[in-house]
């Protein structure tokens, strides 16, 4: 028991103050995405700087939307984030919007890495496989969907402006758009691979597991990705017991979560 210390679980949980920290990064890495695709167009910047700026941002916006599907249904989500959900760009043609991603993330958290976990295409089986499907889980997620669940009438709008967009940026950049595309599709794959399989299976076993690295690279990853981004996947498995606490809390909040599974 966490008999040394006098502060409750309770104030690790997640608040209004960091929904709205949550929202402020999603808007800024959009707005640097957009400024970046802007410059690749102009010329102004060479693609290995694009992917450079892809790889640092869009991370921030996957692990953001992340948090705010455990503290905002879909009706409480600003519209921008509901329509385009796992991406401030859109990542293909087939994309399902925030309702559809949170009820899979709810039911990936009732079933982690068992046989009925939603995600478990990315998580259980052949190394080769999981990773061949962490790059296409936009599509898979939006097939497997689809199949069960049909095409809402909300989910055909967002789709059309998705796909709006898609034109609208391809238009204005032609081959400049498929190397952007292709970069944000490359740092999605990575990320799905770290946060699904790294953590969800580890010496052979399925599970939600803790992802146990040196101090430098927690550091040097929390300056490079966000202390939200290292912090959420290191310690995933305090996440899965207990959703409600904001990722910079989870490591304070280990020993009540974890050593203590009376809480
Ligand atoms: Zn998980
Ligand atoms: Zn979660």
């Amino acid at each position: 028991m966490h008999k040394n210390t006098n502060k409750s679980l309770d104030e690790y949980i997640v608040n209004d103050h960091d929904a709205n920290h949550y929202l402020y990064e999603c808007a800024i890495v959009a707005f640097i995405l957009l400024i970046a695709y802007g410059l690749s167009v102009a010329e102004l910047i060479p693609n290995w700087i694009v992917f450079i700026i892809i790889s640092v941002t869009l991370p921030r916006w996957v692990i953001n939307v992340h948090e705010l599907l455990h503290i905002k249904s879909s009706k409480e989500m600003n519209e921008i984030i509901r329509c385009l959900a796992i991406s401030p760009i859109p990542l293909s043609l087939f994309t399902l919007s925030y309702q559809q991603n949170h009820e899979i993330h709810l039911a990936h958290h009732r079933h982690s890495a068992t046989e009925s976990d939603p995600d478990a295409y990315h998580i259980r089986g052949n190394l080769f496989l999981v990773i061949l499907n962490s790059f296409i889980t936009p599509e898979q997620s939006f097939i497997r969907w689809v199949k069960i669940n049909g095409i809402s009438f909300q989910l055909g709008i967002d789709l059309l402006i998705k796909l709006l967009i898609f034109i609208i940026l391809a238009f204005l950049g032609g081959q400049r758009f498929l190397w952007f595309w292709l970069f944000l599709r490359i740092v999605y794959g990575l990320g799905d691979i770290v946060f699904f399989r790294l953590v969800h299976h580890q010496k052979g076993e399925y599970g939600t597991f803790a992802m146990k690295i040196p101090n430098i690279i927690e550091t040097w990853g929390g300056i490079i990705f966000g202390s939200t981004v290292i912090q959420a996947t290191i310690h995933h498995d305090v996440h899965h017991k207990h959703p409600r606490i904001a990722a910079h809390n989870l490591a304070e909040a280990r020993p009540y979560v974890i050593n203590c599974p009376s809480n």
